[in-house]
């Protein structure tokens, strides 16, 4: 684990790096404020670097996350007011044009809605999880069999993300701006051990490689 006084020094190098070649870009978010393209929901693990596997920098996009890059239904939210208020912030006052929920691989939020967490020894972790409990019955609902855990909890990883784009869908000026198509969602898995990301397509009702996704193809 690295030292705080590293992660200062990392500040240092960025200032002496990022900032003196980017001072103009920098000066004129700080002056013309931010126009974030898109809304990126994703989890606290400390592998899923947004903006590095996205190669996108400052004033982009709009990051929210939190433990296994979950959107609540809204009318089963109760005080929970994090995320509606950041869906609220990007769609409704920054106009952003795409919402982005991105799960990924070895999800320990995933890992965990499949094992036995002690509700009594972490009772935030446990309601927060309890989310957790309609991906389970999803996953039941579809039948499928695994030949191993693994298996199965890489199925639950992108079940889960299909989820939260239904949950998005739950909050009524989510689901004017998809009407109106002024608002895009997506749904994508991140691979921590490859950098690659799949990308949910509605028809197939799979996901595919974003190779086969973005224009111009392969890589
Ligand atoms: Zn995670």
């Amino acid at each position: 684990m690295r030292k705080i006084s590293e992660y200062m020094y990392g500040n240092r190098a960025f200032q002496q790096s990022y900032v003196k070649t980017n001072n103009q870009k920098l000066e004129s978010l700080a002056k013309s404020g931010q126009s974030p393209h898109a809304l990126f929901i994703g989890c606290v693990d400390s592998r899923v670097l947004p903006n590095l596997i996205t190669d996108t920098g400052p004033g982009d996009m709009l990051v929210l996350r939190n433990v296994g890059n979950f959107v609540p239904h809204n009318e089963e939210r109760s005080q929970e007011t994090s995320v509606a208020s950041a869906l609220e912030f990007a769609v409704r006052i920054l106009g952003v044009k795409e919402v982005i929920v991105c799960g990924h691989t070895q999800c320990g939020a995933i890992y965990t809605i499949y094992s036995d967490l002690d509700k009594d020894a972490f009772p935030h972790l446990a309601s927060w999880l309890k989310q957790g409990e309609k991906l389970r019955a999803r996953m039941g609902e579809t039948g499928g069999r695994f030949e191993s855990k693994e298996m199965l909890l890489r199925k639950a990883e992108q079940v889960s993300v299909q989820l939260q784009l239904e949950n998005l869908l739950t909050y009524p000026f989510i689901k004017e701006a998809v009407e109106n198509r002024t608002l895009s969602l997506h749904g994508w898995i991140y691979d921590i051990e490859t950098g690659t990301i799949s990308s949910y397509d509605e028809e197939s009702d799979s996901f595919h490689s974003i190779d086969e996704v973005i224009p111009g193809g392969e890589k």
